[in-house]
């Protein structure tokens, strides 16, 4: 054998190596390191918080856990949430969304759309073709592998897409405390492609909320971390009228300011912010100021609080706690509720089977059961109840396909 040959075979083997750990461990060594859960600051736990804590009904408004090809009806080694570790944390309810492009390099200040990282994720976990060039289709895709998920949990999963299905969700629960639920959101309206057709066919995969933006600035608008981050475009404008006629709810976390507030001028329906900090505790460019904060408590919406240091400026379950109740000191406690970012590639001080440290660190920051009980979750489950539509308006959406 030539020396030639011994080469191309040694660069063949080390090709072939490559490709089966790009294929099999890469995804998984990326997701435990990048949603890693740190256990720093963790309380004692009192007996009469675990009786609260017992009684919440827990739902959360943001997770990305679609993206990193884990089973969630498995109890994941890596991660933040899934089924069993929602039932071990008395977590009933998980907002998933998906994400369909987010640049290399990103960050909260200024991000160029120029580069796409979820197709190497894509790529990675052996995502259908049709994902590769086509942001729609990835959207389409993690709402199947959730739906795949509800049918092989044989009904302690259940997606609810309507108001009487929560309802029912709910009723279900007082007799099935196994039951959990999740509902199906879209990170960034680019997902549409500029097609507002697309609104249909993600209305009829199950998703009943989006936002206009979200690392880069899109064809609906900008976003806070943008290059431009400027207002609504006319597709954006025609897209918050879309989305309220869709019953579809809105949600402006990552919007740039001109945004927020031109959708919130337009949208006649109630707006979430799914996930952020606020900067009377944690003053960056990710968060909202008080000026927004009442702006959403006065639109009769909903502002989930983060669980990650970006949003809280540190990373223990008390700067969470403190977070919130400065959110509540200025919106009101109706208006405020949870939104982790659990697998949001972010580190967080508690899974989901972790909760309870969450209830411990506001009951030590002086709130009653009361307040705890609305922000842990009955004050989305509210929300959800005032705007989620009923199931004929979604099916009208199906109808016009
Ligand atoms: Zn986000």
């Amino acid at each position: 054998m030539t020396r030639i040959r011994v080469f191309l075979l040694i660069t063949l083997l080390f090709l072939l190596v490559f490709i089966g750990l790009f294929f099999t461990v890469l995804p998984s060594i990326v997701d435990k390191q990048i949603n890693s859960v740190t256990g720093l600051g963790l309380l004692p736990i009192d007996s009469k918080v675990t009786q609260l804590h017992e009684q919440l009904i827990i739902a959360d408004l943001h997770a990305d856990s679609l993206l990193w090809g884990r089973d969630l009806n498995e109890w994941g080694e890596r991660g933040a949430v899934d089924f069993p570790r929602m039932r071990a944390g008395n977590h009933a309810l998980q907002v998933f969304s998906a994400v369909t492009k987010v640049p290399r390099g990103i960050n909260i200040n200024r991000n160029k759309d120029d580069s796409d990282n979820i197709l190497l994720l894509a790529l990675a976990q052996r995502w259908p073709w049709s994902t590769y060039n086509n942001l729609s289709e990835r959207a389409l895709y993690q709402a199947s592998r959730l739906q795949d998920m509800a049918v092989n949990s044989k009904g302690d999963f259940q997606i609810i897409t309507h108001r009487a299905g929560l309802k029912e969700f709910l009723q279900r629960r007082t007799t099935q405390p196994e039951l959990v639920g999740g509902i199906l959101a879209i990170e960034g309206a680019h997902a549409l492609r500029g097609n507002m057709e697309y609104l249909k066919k993600f209305s009829a995969a199950g998703y009943r909320m989006m936002s206009p933006t979200h690392i880069v600035d899109n064809a609906v608008g900008g976003s806070a971390h943008g290059w431009i981050k400027g207002g609504l475009s006319d597709f954006g404008r025609q897209w918050v009228k879309a989305m309220n006629q869709a019953c579809m709810i809105i949600d402006l976390a990552h919007s740039s300011k001109t945004v927020f507030e031109e959708v919130l001028d337009l949208t006649t329906h109630p707006v979430v912010v799914s996930h952020t900090g606020v900067k009377g505790t944690c003053d960056n460019n990710r968060n909202l100021s008080d000026t927004q904060l009442r702006q959403v408590a006065a639109n009769e919406g909903l502002i989930g609080i983060g669980f990650w240091s970006l949003a809280t400026c540190g990373d223990t379950p008390t700067d969470i706690a403190q977070a919130i109740k400065y959110a509540i000191g200025i919106a009101g406690i109706k208006h405020v509720a949870l939104g982790s970012d659990f697998d949001g590639a972010v580190a967080v001080p508690f899974d989901s089977s972790g909760l309870i440290q969450l209830t411990q660190a506001l009951k030590n920051e002086g709130l009653t059961s009361s307040q705890i009980k609305a922000v842990m979750g009955d004050n989305m489950l509210k929300f959800l109840l005032d705007n989620l539509g009923e199931e004929s308006c979604y099916l009208a959406q199906v109808s016009a396909l």
